[in-house]
């Protein structure tokens, strides 16, 4: 049996890039959660933990939240530097680097240190929930809980049960995420889910239009963003993302469902090769100059 969301006190987050600061910021904040960092790059998480510091010091200057709320909500939060370091937990999320044999790896190491009853969910954006859980002691204690970036403000979190998910996992999964203050919907699992099915391919065409030079990245992100009334272009959109990440996701799209109109663009391969990635790198398709 899993536990109820009640007996929920802390969660891990594996990975504390991008995504899992997000998510374990939310987790502290807002369902008050002790939430614990785990991260293998000692340089990414003090980044992670810095970033963590100026989005809290930032929602105190708007008035969201007072100095001492701020504090007590930093004291929620530690971090430790590998799996074996982690002290316990009632819930994980996994926000490694979309790379699927990763993923298994840690999922095999998350079940030989917790208790089996621990809820292991992945914040996986396109890989099978199923293989993934495959790797776990418990695949029934396994769920994908896919949220948007930027977490602190993004409303929605996909929840995808693999198919040895039991209910009781999916049931406390779904209450967290709403403990969280988020939206949730079902998707089956599938290559994609929802979100990546639909998101993905429009990126990654966005990016084969600038390979083909029918426009300046310019005037494609206006396009979409004036003409479709998106907040940003997909080529920027892309950037925020990751160029790694988007390249990862049109990778499994294109290998499982099997069908060439998911090829990634050749440009966007040549990024990633080039350590192009985007925000992250301070280099995408477009420059972000570092901020001091
Ligand atoms: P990121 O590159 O910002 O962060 C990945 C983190 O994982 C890094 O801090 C890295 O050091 C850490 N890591 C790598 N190997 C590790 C290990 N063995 N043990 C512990 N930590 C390890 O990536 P991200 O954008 O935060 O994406 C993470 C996950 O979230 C991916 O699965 C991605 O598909 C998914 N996701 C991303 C977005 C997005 O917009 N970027 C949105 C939804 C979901």
């Amino acid at each position: 049996m899993s536990s109820s969301v009640n007996s929920i006190k802390k969660m891990c987050v594996v990975g504390a890039g991008q995504m899992g600061i997000g998510i374990g910021l939310v987790a502290a904040r807002v369902a008050k959660l002790e939430v614990q960092f785990v991260d293998s790059n000692p340089v990414q998480l003090e980044k992670g933990l810095s970033f963590l510091d100026k989005l809290l010091v930032k929602d105190v200057a708007k008035g969201k939240c007072t100095e001492d709320e701020r504090a007590e909500v930093r004291s929620r939060i530690t971090s430790v530097s590998a799996i074996s370091q982690i002290s316990s937990a009632d819930f994980v999320v996994e926000a490694v680097s979309e790379n699927v044999e990763l993923k298994r790896k840690i999922f095999a190491e998350l079940s030989e240190s917790l208790p089996e009853n621990t809820i292991l969910a992945t914040n996986t954006s396109s890989i099978s929930i199923t293989k993934i859980a495959s790797a776990a002691k418990k695949p029934e204690n396994v769920i994908g809980m896919h949220f948007m970036n930027p977490v602190p403000v993004m409303k929605l979190v996909e929840i995808i049960p693999g198919l040895q998910t039991s209910q009781a996992t999916l049931d406390t999964t779904l209450d967290l995420a709403r403990k969280m203050g988020k939206t949730t919907a079902m998707s089956q699992d599938v290559p994609g889910f929802i979100a990546n099915r639909l998101l993905m391919p429009y990126i990654n065409e966005a990016i084969i239009a600038l390979q083909e030079g029918i426009a300046t990245k310019e005037d494609i992100d206006t396009t979409m963003k004036l003409g479709t009334n998106n907040p940003m272009g997909p080529l920027a959109l892309a950037d925020f993302i990751g160029l790694d990440t988007c390249l990862a996701i049109m990778k499994v799209l294109h290998n499982d469902l099997g069908d060439s109109k998911y090829r990634p663009a050749v440009l966007l391969q040549k990024y990633v090769d080039a350590g192009w990635l985007g925000v992250k790198s301070g280099k995408g398709i477009y420059e972000y100059p570092a901020k001091n």
